[in-house]
Parts: structure tokens; sequence; C-alpha cells
């Protein structure tokens, strides 16, 4: 039989609503979008549009469905918690649900990071972490440090601060940022390394870039250099071996702080809580989280700062002095709440160690994709990943346009016509599907990318 539609009102018309009244992140100003797909169920690692439709979630929401879709657990839990106390002002009241929480991630996070600012989500926590930093800095009697050491192709959310540090698209961007405050780093992608070059030289020269920026603006007037372990949504551009410890150390030695923006690298994505020191081997000054945080249940992000910090710039003298940084949803005992039950999810179901299981499956398969012409690179690690598209040279001028901007879109249609989305970025598509995702179901994934970029190649060169 058809499947039976799952909205109440006609597919088209909710379509028709959306695209006279909401505002969509990186709307275009151009053409209206009238056909957006309607989103109107989900289950475990899949998506149902409003026809019935089902697709497997190749992004896992946006980076951020660490335990799957439609969790009972998780809906108790957060009706539950809105019955007994859906709010309270964090400015007054303490609650179990945040203290509980607290005491959790600091057990999870590396060293001495024990000191937790909850936040409405990745950008407000990205803020408070770089506000910390100048707050930390002005404490110490040395307010000249305030600039923020940044990357190309970060991206570190959309509140004025955290777009302000953001590399991505920077040049295109025609939104006001505040650019007095951050100096930018080149691409490290190792991709774009020069034939021949070795990762390890790569990397030299990708450390000497910060050690340059530091020479060239001076220790003294930096606060902190900002990056992603793996950087996201620039493209999930893993960065070679030993950069970023070899980066943490510089800043440690010209008293920058380092922080580690791991609101897609947290709870489980690289198989480990976080990823800074698991996997990279550093320990952070602050670590900013959101998405997984409650695997994208509601909204709840986290800057969380090393007590060490926390001490140099406390007191008996400073009783006067605020950390003026607050938000009217830090702390929601709701959102805190269905964090707990996330993690708990996550510890029962063994989700960090089924990752690490996987993940090299996964890691396989999305390398098998290099093989077709038109797959200029395939990278990711853990149930990262992400597949770029490349123009052979001597393609018309028109085709080669085509696939630098658009062989993302031309590989999400042909993967959504045979069940399966991802995300596309131009000339490429990544995807970080729900933790749960079983080895059977990755098969089943990377089938569908293998025949769908067969399918665009065929059509392309
Ligand atoms: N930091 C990183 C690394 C991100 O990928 C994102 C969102 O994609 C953000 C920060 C911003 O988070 P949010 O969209 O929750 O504000």
């Amino acid at each position: 039989p058809p499947p039976r539609a799952l909205t109440r009102h006609d597919p088209g018309t909710i379509a028709a609503w959306d695209a006279d009244h909401v505002i969509h992140p990186w709307e275009s100003m151009g053409e209206e979008v009238t056909d957006r797909v309607v989103a109107a169920k989900a289950e475990g690692i899949h998506l149902y549009n409003a026809e019935g439709r089902r697709f497997i979630d190749g992004p896992g929401g946006m980076w951020c469905m660490q335990i799957g879709y439609g969790r009972r657990e998780m809906a108790d839990a957060i009706a539950e918690q809105a019955m007994k106390l859906a709010y309270h002002s964090p400015w007054a009241f303490a609650s179990e649900p945040s203290a509980l929480l607290a005491r959790k991630l600091a057990q999870m996070t590396p060293g001495d990071l024990n000191s937790v600012f909850f936040t409405t989500g990745g950008s407000s926590a990205v803020d408070t972490a770089l506000r910390f930093a100048q707050f930390y800095n002005n404490l110490r009697g040395r307010p000249e440090k305030k600039l923020f050491l940044a990357r190309e192709r970060g991206y570190h959310g959309s509140t004025y601060l955290a777009a302000s540090v953001t590399g991505k698209d920077r040049w295109k961007n025609p939104m006001d940022v505040e650019r007095r405050l951050v100096r930018f780093l080149p691409d490290i992608n190792p991709y774009h390394r020069a034939p021949g070059q070795s990762e390890a030289d790569w990397c030299d020269e990708k450390v000497e870039d910060l050690a340059r920026a530091i020479r060239v603006e001076g220790a003294d007037t930096i606060a902190a250099f900002i990056a992603e372990p793996i950087l996201a949504s620039g493209g999930v551009i893993v960065p070679p071996e030993g950069y970023l410890r070899r980066c943490a150390e510089l800043c440690r030695a010209h008293d920058i702080l380092f922080i580690a923006d791991e609101v897609v690298t947290g709870f489980g994505r690289l198989g480990h809580w976080f990823a800074s020191e698991a996997v990279f081997g550093v320990v952070p000054d602050i670590i900013t989280c959101a998405k997984g945080l409650t695997s994208g249940y509601v909204p709840l992000g986290a800057a969380i700062i090393s007590d060490r910090l926390i001490a140099e710039i406390s007191g008996e003298d400073r009783a006067e002095v605020l950390f003026k940084n607050g938000y009217t949803y830090s702390g929601h005992p709701v959102c805190c709440a269905a964090a707990l039950t996330s993690i708990e999810i996550i510890e029962r179901e063994g989700l960090l160690e089924h990752v690490r299981r996987v993940a090299p499956h996964f890691q396989a398969r999305l390398r098998d994709l290099a093989r077709h012409e038109i797959v200029g690179d395939v990278r990711g690690m853990g149930l990262l990943g992400c597949v770029e598209g490349t123009a052979r040279p001597d393609l018309p001028e028109e085709r080669r346009f085509a696939i630098d901007q658009h062989f993302g879109e031309l590989v999400d249609a042909a993967c959504e016509a045979r069940g399966l989305i991802v995300r596309p970025l131009l000339n490429m598509c990544v995807f970080s599907p729900p933790l749960i995702i079983s080895e059977g179901e990755i098969d089943e994934m990377f089938d569908i990318l293998d025949a769908a970029i067969g399918e665009v190649q065929g059509e392309m060169l």
C-alpha cells in the first residue's frame, strides 16, 4: 500500500507556508525555495518525509543525532522533568539536573576542566569561551591580550563573536563581523599541500603558520587560539599527525589559551566522550560542546573551563567582579535532564566502543569511493566522512564549474532518489550518521553513495 501522509496538512501547503514565513539558516536571498523536503518523522537512523518516504539520515541531523531518533526514554525524561520543574532561574537557584550534568562533564573531560558554563547551543558556548578568555586577561592585568587566532575554513557559529572567528567563506560574506579582533591562519587541509610534499612537512608548515602569527601580532596581544580538532563544516578536515599537540604546546609557551571547539567531535563521534586528549593528545584550557550533548533532542551547549584559569582570577578580594555572561536558559533543567539521559544511553549501550568497532569499516568503505575518477579526495575519522569532487582539467569550462559548485548537490540528489540524505557543501558532501548505525547499515549507506557518485560521474565526465 502507498505510505500514509505523516502530516495533518498537505505537504505542499506546509512547504508553501514555510517559504512564505520561515527564514532558514543560510537562507538564499535569490529565488524562494518552495519545494523544501518536509521532514515529518524519524526513527533510529531514518528520517521520513511527509509523504512517508524513508531515508537514512547521513548527516545525523546536523552532526548531532548520536543515539538515534524516537527514543521513548528521552521523551519520558524530558516530559518528567517538564512536569517536575520545567524551569528555574540559573541566577538564583541550583538544581539537580544541571549539578549532576556538570559533575558528569567534569569527569568526562581531560585534565582539570571541571567548571561548566551551560549555554543554549554551540555558538553561545563559543561566545562564552571567547568572552571568558578576554575577561581572564583583564583580571590578570593584561587587558591588551584581546586577539583571537582562528583558522580558514573553521566554523564556530552564528552569534556575532562566534561568526567573527569563523573562517568559512569569509571573503564572500556580506554580513558584518568584528574583523579587528581576529587573525586567521591559512588552510590546514593536507589535501591542499603541494604535490610531493610529505604530511610531516605540511604539518611543520602549518605549525609555523601559528608561530608566525604569534610573532607578527605579539603574544602579549593574543588571548586565545580556537580550533575544531577536526574542521567539520569546513569539509571534515583532519589535521596532519601531531599538528594539534604542537599548536597547543606553542600556545602554552606563549600564554595563549587553547580553546578546543568540540561541538562536533564530542560525545562519541570519534569513539570517545571528547577527542582532544583521547585522539589528539591535547588537554585544552577550554572545551566547547553542544549538539551530541543532548543528541539533538533539545538545545544545550557548554563551555568547560580549566580550574587553573578560574583559580587564577578568583579570590576573596574579587567579590565585586562578576562574569557578566548569562542566558535565561543556562542550565535549563529539561535540557540537562535530556543530556543526562542521552549520556546514560551512550554508556549503557556501549556506543563509544561501538563507534570504535565500526569506524574502521566506515572509513574503509569511504576510502573505496576514491576509485571514482570524479572523486578528488575522501577523508574522515570515526563516524565523520567527506567526499570531495574534482574536475579533470581537460573538461569544458562549464562542466568544471558545475563540478566545483554543485558536485555535492548532484550527489545528494542522486542519493536522495535511492533513500539516503547527505549534506552537500559545494564540491563536497559530508556525513556523520547516528552513532547507533550498524555495520550492515554502513554498507547500505556506502552502496547508495557509490551508485550515486557513479551516476553523477556518468553525467558529468
Ligand atoms: N562549533 C562548531 C564546530 C559547529 O560545527 C557548530 C555548528 O555547526 C557550532 C559551533 C555552532 O553551534 P550552534 O549551531 O549550536 O550554535
